[in-house]
């Protein structure tokens, strides 16, 4: 990851961080709305930094809808997609897909508006997955 170093997070901050995506994604899976029973999804692969707001999200676990399986079959198209961020990118400018909402950029904390996310273009997806700047 670029960028300046950042402590490992704690175990409370991580609960935090999976407590509040549960209430962001209001219990039900971001790819397909199916509600429960979910998984908490860590879009880029968990390491002791990212498990916060911006990489996580809530997906249909395997009595549910079934898309965290999808993700972790087809793991190309769940970076088009915007469920998956790759390794050498930073999950908080990396397009996320709401299945309410469209394409998003997360936010780690709420804005002055206390939204989660910002809304963003197909266009706009697409420059920021192709190496670009919004
Ligand atoms: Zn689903």
């Amino acid at each position: 990851m670029i960028g300046p170093k950042i402590r490992k997070l704690t175990a409370a901050q991580e609960r935090e961080a999976y407590k509040l995506v549960t209430e962001r994604d209001n219990g039900t899976c971001v790819r397909c709305g199916h509600r429960g029973p979910t998984e908490r999804d860590h879009r880029q692969n968990r390491d002791p930094f990212n498990t916060v707001p911006s990489n996580l999200q809530l997906l249909g676990g395997p009595f549910g809808c079934g898309c965290h399986k999808w993700k972790t079959e087809n793991p190309a198209a769940a970076v088009l997609e915007g469920f998956s961020v790759p390794s050498w990118a930073r999950p908080e400018l990396w397009p996320a897909w709401r299945h309410d909402v469209g394409w998003v950029l997360y936010f780690d904390t709420p804005d002055s508006d206390g939204a989660w996310w910002k809304q963003i273009s197909q266009a706009t997806a697409d420059l920021l997955m192709n190496g670009g700047t919004a």
